[in-house]
Formats: structure tokens, C-alpha cells, sequence
């Protein structure tokens, strides 16, 4: 808790309150912390990243408490994904089911208007106790004797001001300079070296039934297409080219657009009868370069990076939001097992960037080999057995890799029972943050006003003692380590811990 820390405002300060910004900041603030999220925009803000994994919506929005939240929202339930890919002229899909990690009722994912996604997460944290402030960029990060420990902003009246804090994370996407501030390289892939086009359809066809929720991606001689059912009305339609092709996207984008749909049999097909939106937030068509790369450091003291801030890998799998999700996940073990001093911050955060860098890289090289076109889709399922070391079918790790789920991790795909013994042991704490959070008053400049009330703040810290007793040295038993030396999860899912020995 923050008591070890006492100098700092704040135990944790977030840039950005998109998917990875928001889950860091409720996840530390659900352990009682304070902590202060600053958003440049207001939102909501459009954003592209539209098709989730189950991995977000079963493992990290049920962690939350935001997963009836999200089936209230409406969004369109997607199966699995359908591809027009390889030597098989014919499309040929493949279900989240065939996993044996989601056999069951978690075996789907969402298509989200970001919009309306981003929102929830960022409305919960405030519920939780984040105090969040939109339109406020972070500009600069605050450092000295090689530590992080704050940052300064711009207030909404333009004004700078600074937060101290005892860790900084920069949740600010991949626009953002602050990733700077830790001292590694950002790594430009030279074999992902694309540009998408992308803009919205009304009217557009479906799949059929049972699919007709899923993604459906489509080669053809420049790129490929995906195609993502984001309402019965709407699609969301994105053109992903090579690098060499980029004469392609000069000149009248609309005009580019309908070009790249006309060279795309399958898509012109089920555009057939559309038209594209021409007003409002999907009316305009949109273009980003060259976005995959990966920063050589995730963490120095007092700061790490989490989501498009630290690494984003071709969009073909959907797995960005997950990667922001599951890295914010990650981060937010590490602060709550220091801030809790149970371990120190170098321990912490190499577990936190061991596992990020292996989910990164699995994607990454699994990735490479689908972009070889002149294999059938059994030699791509094959490598995702290689790639994972799962052992399962091709076909099964296939569906487990693209999931989201690969990784030795029950929170990703067991959640509810990670949340349930969450709960169990926290129902005190958590009944108090949002007893307060709901008190917090609007645009507060200074201390969280979750600590402002003595008593309050003196019961979370002894009810977080009691819950760290209860759970230190305790795992759900399954889990392995990464790495010699390495750690596991507690069983909450909300720290890290030694593993029992052998
Ligand atoms: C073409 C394309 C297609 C994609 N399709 C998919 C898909 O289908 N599924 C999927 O999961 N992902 C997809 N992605 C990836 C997805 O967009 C990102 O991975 C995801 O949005 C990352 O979330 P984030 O929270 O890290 O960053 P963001 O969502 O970008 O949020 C960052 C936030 O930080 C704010 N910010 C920026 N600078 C500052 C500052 N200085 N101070 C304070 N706040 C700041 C921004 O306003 C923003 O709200 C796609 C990406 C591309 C390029």
C-alpha cells in the first residue's frame, strides 16, 4: 500500500485511458491504491482495434467486473474468424471452440465500436476509485538519480501542473513520444512493413448463420481485407497493403478505397449492395503506416510500458487489444506485489516483461509464417502448434494461439474463478473503494479523494494486509515459471508470488 511511499501524491500515475491504460489503473486501484489516469482526449474517441479475442472479454472484462456490462452493450458475438487465405480458393473457418482451453460457454469473443468499449473500461475505473482526467496530456516524464517518480500534464485551462507518483505507466499508444523516457529503442519490423485504408459500410452482407459475427479476412494481390460485422447495419472494412504498394493509397482515399475493394473479388461481393458512411465519426477513411515494432526496453524504475506504448504486431489475428489488456494485467501484478512489499521492483518486472516479450513473440513469428500465401491452412495450423509447444492438434493450438489464450494462464480463460476467490477475499475492500469512488468529487486537482478520509484509508490498508496474508505463497496450482528463478500468479490473479517448491 502506499504508506512505504509516502512523498508521492499518488502510488500510480497512467498516460492514456484506452483498453491498457484503463484495466492498469482499475486493476492497482481495485487493490486500494491511488491512483491518478490522465486521458488527452475526451472521450468517447474514436479508436481502430474493433475485433476482441476472448482472452479480454472472458479473462481481463470478467477480472474487472465489466463482463455483464458488456453483454448488456449489444456488441456482435463472434465465434471465430473466416479466411480466404492460402492455396484453398474456397473460405474456410475455424471456431474458438475447437480449444480445449474454451470448450464452453466462453468459446466467443465481441466486435466492438470502440467508441462504446473504450468507454465502459474507463467509466469503471473511475467506479473503482481511479480518478481520471480527460482531456489532460502527460508531457513530460519526471526522473532523477535514474528513478521515474512522476509526471508533469496540462490541465484542462492549460495550465502545467505535476503528479508524483511512485510508479508511471505509459498507456499512450503508439503516437505517444513518452515511451521515450525509458530509455530503449522502438524497433520498426522490416517484415511487417504495411499500410491500411480503412474506412465503414452500411448494408453490407453477412456470413451465414452461425458465423455471421465472425471477422472475415481476405487475401488478394496487394494485401489483404478484413471485413468485421460490427452491428447488423454496420462494417467496419480495412485494406492492408504492402509497403511497395503504397502508390496505391495516394490521392482521393475514397477514391483508393473503392480501387482496393474492386481488386478483391470476395469483399466487392459482400460490398455489393453497400454504401460507405460518409458523416459522423466512421465517416471519414483513414489511413496507418508501418505499425509493427517493438521497443527494446518494457520497464526501467518507476516506469514501464503496456499496450501499442510498447509493442503491436500486425492486426491479421485481432490480438492488439488483447496484447494491451493482457500486458495491463501483467503491470498491474508487478505494482501490486511491490506497493503490497512483498518483493522488490527488479524481481516484479522481469516477470512482467519475460511474459509480455513471449506472448509478443509468439504472435510475432506464428504471424511471419501466415503471411506465406502458398500453403493450405493445415500448414499454418501446424505452426501454431510449433510456435505455442501446446500439447494439442494443430488445429486445436491454432484456435488456443489466436484466442489469446496460449499463454500458461488461467486468468486468461478461467477467470471466473479467479474473480470469485478475488472477491472472496477482498468483498471488504472493494465495498469501501466503491462506497467512495462513488463520493469523488469531478475535477479534484490533488490527493485521490479516495485517501482523503483517514479512516477509510487506515481500514483498505489493514483489509489488504489481512487479503496478502491470506493469499502469499498461495497458487492456483497450475501454473509453471517462465523462467529459472521466475514467479507465479496468487491465486486472486492480482500479484505475483514464489512457487511452492518442488
Ligand atoms: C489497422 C489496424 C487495425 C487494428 N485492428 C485491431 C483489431 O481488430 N483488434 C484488436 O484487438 N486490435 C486491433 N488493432 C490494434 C489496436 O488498435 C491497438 O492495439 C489498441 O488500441 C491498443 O490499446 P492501447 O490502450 O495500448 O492504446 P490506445 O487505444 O491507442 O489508447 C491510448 C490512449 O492514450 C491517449 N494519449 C495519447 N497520448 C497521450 C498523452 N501524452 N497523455 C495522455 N493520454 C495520451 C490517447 O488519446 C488514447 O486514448 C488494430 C490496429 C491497426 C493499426
Amino acid at each position: 500500500m502506499s504508506g512505504a511511499h509516502g512523498t508521492h501524491a499518488y502510488d500510480l500515475v497512467v498516460a492514456g485511458g484506452g483498453p491498457a491504460g484503463s484495466t492498469v489503473a482499475s486493476l492497482v486501484a481495485m487493490q486500494g491504491h491511488r491512483v491518478l489516469l490522465l486521458e488527452k482526449e475526451h472521450f468517447p474517441r474514436y479508436q481502430i482495434g474493433e475485433s476482441l479475442l476472448p482472452s479480454t472479454v472472458h479473462g481481463i472484462c470478467r477480472l474487472l467486473g465489466v463482463d455483464d456490462e458488456m453483454e448488456r452493450a449489444g456488441f456482435t458475438v463472434k465465434r471465430g474468424g473466416t479466411f480466404r487465405w492460402g492455396t484453398n480458393p474456397a473460405p474456410w473457418t475455424f471456431t474458438f471452440a475447437l480449444s480445449p482451453r474454451l470448450a464452453g460457454p466462453t468459446a466467443y469473443a465481441y466486435q466492438v465500436e470502440r467508441m462504446k468499449f473504450d468507454t465502459i473500461l474507463l467509466n469503471h475505473a473511475r467506479r473503482v476509485g481511479v480518478q481520471v482526467r480527460e482531456g489532460t496530456p502527460v508531457s513530460k516524464v519526471l526522473q532523477s538519480e535514474g528513478t521515474v517518480h512522476g509526471v508533469e500534464y496540462i490541465d484542462q485551462r492549460g495550465r502545467a501542473q505535476t503528479a508524483r507518483a511512485r510508479f508511471f505507466i505509459d498507456a499512450s499508444g503508439h503516437r505517444g513520444r513518452l515511451h521515450r523516457a525509458i530509455g530503449g529503442l522502438r524497433r520498426y519490423s522490416e517484415f511487417f512493413r504495411n499500410i491500411a485504408l480503412f474506412g465503414y459500410f452500411e448494408g453490407g452482407k453477412r456470413l451465414p448463420p452461425p458465423n455471421s459475427g465472425n471477422i472475415l479476412s481476405a487475401a488478394f494481390d496487394s494485401g489483404w481485407f478484413w471485413y468485421i460485422p460490427l452491428s447488423q447495419h454496420l462494417t467496419s472494412v480495412g485494406a492492408v497493403i504492402r509497403h511497395e504498394m503504397a502508390a496505391k493509397v495516394r490521392g482521393d482515399p475514397e477514391q483508393a478505397l473503392l480501387a482496393l475493394i474492386g481488386e478483391c473479388p470476395l469483399v466487392a461481393e459482400y460490398l455489393a449492395d453497400a454504401h460507405r458512411v460518409a458523416d459522423g465519426p466512421y465517416g471519414q477513411i483513414r489511413v496507418r503506416k508501418d505499425y509493427s515494432y517493438c521497443n527494446t526496453a518494457f520497464w526501467r524504475p518507476g516506469m514501464a510500458l503496456i499496450g501499442d506504448a510498447a509493442c503491436f504486431v500486425d492486426p491479421v489475428f485481432s490480438t492488439g487489444v488483447h496484447l494491451a489488456t493482457y500486458s495491463a494485467l501483467l503491470a498491474a501484478r508487478s505494482i501490486n506485489t511491490v506497493l503490497a512489499g512483498h518483493m522488490g521492483e527488479r524481481r516484479a518486472f522481469q516477470e512482467f516483461e519475460a511474459r509480455y516479450r513471449r506472448e509478443f513473440r509468439h504472435f510475432y513469428e506464428f504471424l511471419v509464417s501466415f503471411y506465406d500465401l502458398h500453403v493450405a491452412e493445415s500448414s499454418y495450423f501446424w505452426e501454431a502448434r510449433k510456435v505455442t509447444g501446446l500439447p494439442s492438434s494443430d488445429a486445436e493450438a491454432f484456435a488456443t494461439l489466436v484466442a489469446g489464450v496460449a499463454s500458461d494462464e488461467a486468468t486468461l480463460h478461467e477467470a471466473g474463478d479467479v474473480a470469485a476467490r478475488l472477491a472472496q477475499t477482498s468483498s471488504g475492500l472493494s465495498r469501501a473503494v466503491h462506497q467512495v469512488a462513488a463520493q469523488t468529487k469531478a475535477g479534484e486537482e490533488d490527493m485521490s479523494p479516495l485517501f482523503a478520509q483517514p479512516t477509510l484509508g487506515q481500514a483498505m490498508r489493514e483489509s489488504a494486509v489481512i487479503q496478502r496474508q491470506a493469499l502469499a505463497g498461495t497458487t492456483d496450482g497450475q501454473e509453471s515459471v517462465l523462467f529459472e528463478g521466475g514467479l507465479v500468479t496468487s491465486s486472486d490473479g492480482m500479484h505475483w508470488t514464489t512457487p511452492p517448491p518442488q
